[in-house]
């Protein structure tokens, strides 16, 4: 890979001891594994809006919409410091070219979901979101985001790391004086990924690329972006899979043999009853690609939105 891709990171997963207690909550995933990949831009809210390690827990109280951060034991009041710190840094991180965050969980600081919110009564509800979280959404609402414990789990890695990937590939069409015909060529190239995610905005996406010629290139870009980022957000569910599996099959109809075609549609079968992962009959695609040279699929990047390393497509 050229250059890695810069990606935002709550600073304690990282191993860096910023932690209320001096302590991190350091993830291997990411130092070892995702680093090859990703240059991480690591941020601790806590620490860098001047508070001292160690420090007193802190929680949200109040409105959950609009909550207080206070202190948990002594009620020391940190939310306009927060605030403050907040609105400067999501305007620093406009420099840093980010295609996503990760952060920590249930902090309230930088919790991305269910956060717990105290009312008065001293009970907690887990909807709210950290102060952090919460201004670089609202700063950036189409970049990838998520909470590193859900990224335990093999679905959700995967679409948001294959998220990060093709927003890179967004970004550097982007910076590269995207005209006309390039984006004609970025949606044909995605148009299976795409397909695998959202049968709805693929066929939307075509309409407004076909049409594209008709609107200002600002707002056929913004409108384009929008669509690309919603549609890869949705799950690439077993159905919608098998579904491109199928479509991708199709292309050898006439290039391969009636034993090649049934050893094929055992493989996508198997696949579609969880009995073998999605790389499995992939990997026989992607041979029959090669092979007969299919120029069509030969730029998909369905067959490879990340590195084949991650193995983000071995799980059943
Ligand atoms: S969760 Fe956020 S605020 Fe808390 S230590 Fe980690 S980076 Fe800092």
């Amino acid at each position: 890979m050229e250059q890695k891709i810069r990606v935002g990171i709550s600073s304690c997963l990282l191993g860096n001891p910023v932690r209320y207690d001096g302590g991190h909550k350091h993830d291997r995933y990411f130092t070892d594994i995702l680093a090859d990949y990703f240059h991480f831009v690591a941020v601790c809210p806590e620490v860098e809006c001047g508070l001292p390690v160690p420090r007193e827990t802190m929680r949200l109280t109040g409105d959950p919409e609009n909550p207080k951060l206070l202190t948990s034991r002594s009620s020391i009041d940190h939310t306009d410091r927060m605030l403050r710190f907040c609105a400067e840094k999501v305007r620093q991180l406009e420099n840093e070219n980010l295609c996503a965050f990760i952060f920590k969980k249930d902090s309230p600081s930088s919790g991305l979901h269910r956060v717990k919110v105290y009312g008065e009564s001293g009970q907690a509800q887990k909807i709210g979101r950290g102060l952090f979280a919460a201004a670089l959404v609202n700063r950036f609402p189409l970049l990838p985001v998520e909470e590193e414990g859900r990224l335990h789990d093999a679905n959700l890695r995967e679409n948001f790391i294959e998220r990060i990937f093709c927003y890179n590939r967004w970004k550097i069409f982007l910076r590269e004086n995207p005209d006309y015909k390039k984006l004609i060529d970025f949606h044909t190239r995605h148009k299976l990924q795409l397909l695998a995610h959202s049968p709805k905005h693929t066929s939307k996406m075509g309409k407004l690329v076909a049409a594209g010629k008709t609107l200002p290139g600002e707002e056929l870009l913004e409108n384009y972006e929008l669509n690309l980022m919603e549609a890869l957000a949705l799950k690439a569910t077993v159905k919608k899979n098998v579904n491109v599996l199928y479509h991708l099959a199709g292309h050898f109809k006439k290039l391969i043999t009636g034993d090649e075609k049934a050893e094929l549609i055992e493989l996508i079968d198997n696949y579609a009853h969880h009995l073998a992962p999605l790389v499995v009959p992939l990997t026989l695609v992607s041979h029959y690609v090669r092979k007969h040279e299919v120029s069509y699929l030969q730029n998909q990047t369905y067959l490879e939105p990340h590195p084949a390393e991650l193995m983000l497509r071995n799980h059943v």
